[in-house]
């Protein structure tokens, strides 16, 4: 981008361009597209990538980690069909900027990231943008929250090498499940569907990439 016009004249009308690519691509949920509209981007992304905060693309943040592509956070997050009374379990705060969507569409979001660093900074977040029904913890979120479990809706966004057994064990009956499945650097974003019986409806929406899915908590910081 060569646009030099400040950030405050520019911002609202990036934003609208970014708005209308994602309807373009299929994120029609006028709830969906309100959140994605009333989160500050720029607040999850590190200075760095200021000038590229509009932009439709995921971006580094610390730890080797991405904020994800916000035509992704959207499609996920639409795929989840959340309702205001939901509780869901997310894995992988990252930047909390997905959590801070999330929280606008339900009652109480519970989020797992294994980085201390970026746990500690999206709590600051969260904290600076006055939401108060978002819950973290530091750990391994492929183990979820027994304790808050059974959740009406998860979703995972960071990339399961397998179906991700103990996390669907953890949602209610008619509970989604969101999340990418695969070994390689492209994976399949797949939405489960509880019927009630132990079993799962499953469909694949449409590949994607993200950063996988570790055991344990990570060691550095
Ligand atoms: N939703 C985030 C994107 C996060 S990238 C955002 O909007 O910014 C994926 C995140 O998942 C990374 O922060 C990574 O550290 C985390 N992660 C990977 N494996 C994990 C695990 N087992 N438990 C918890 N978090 C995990």
């Amino acid at each position: 981008m060569t646009d030099q016009a400040s950030p405050s004249e520019d911002v609202p009308s990036r934003l609208s361009t970014l708005i209308a690519s994602l309807q373009a691509q299929g994120v029609t949920d006028t709830a969906v597209l309100q959140a994605i509209k009333s989160t500050p981007r720029d607040l999850f992304t590190p200075d760095l990538f200021q000038d590229r905060v509009w932009e439709d693309s995921a971006l580094p943040i610390a730890c080797g980690q991405t904020i994800s592509q916000p035509f992704i956070v959207g499609l996920m997050t639409q795929a989840l069909r959340l309702e205001p009374r939901a509780r869901v379990l997310e894995i992988g705060t990252g930047s909390g900027y997905q959590t801070t969507i999330l929280s606008k569409l339900s009652r109480l979001v519970y989020t797992i990231e294994r980085y201390r660093t970026l746990m500690k900074a999206a709590e600051s977040r969260f904290k600076q943008l006055e939401l108060t029904n978002i819950v973290t913890k530091f750990g391994d979120g492929g183990l979820g929250w027994p304790e808050q479990a059974p959740f009406d809706r998860i979703m995972v966004t960071a990339a399961a090498s397998d179906e991700p057994v103990a996390l669907l064990a953890q949602l209610k009956p008619n509970g989604i499940l969101v999340a990418p499945i695969g070994k390689g650097p492209v994976q399949v974003l797949k939405r489960y569907t509880a019927d009630g019986h132990g079993g799962f409806a499953v469909e694949a929406m449409t590949e994607v990439r993200f950063v996988p899915l570790l055991d344990g908590v990570a060691k550095e910081s």
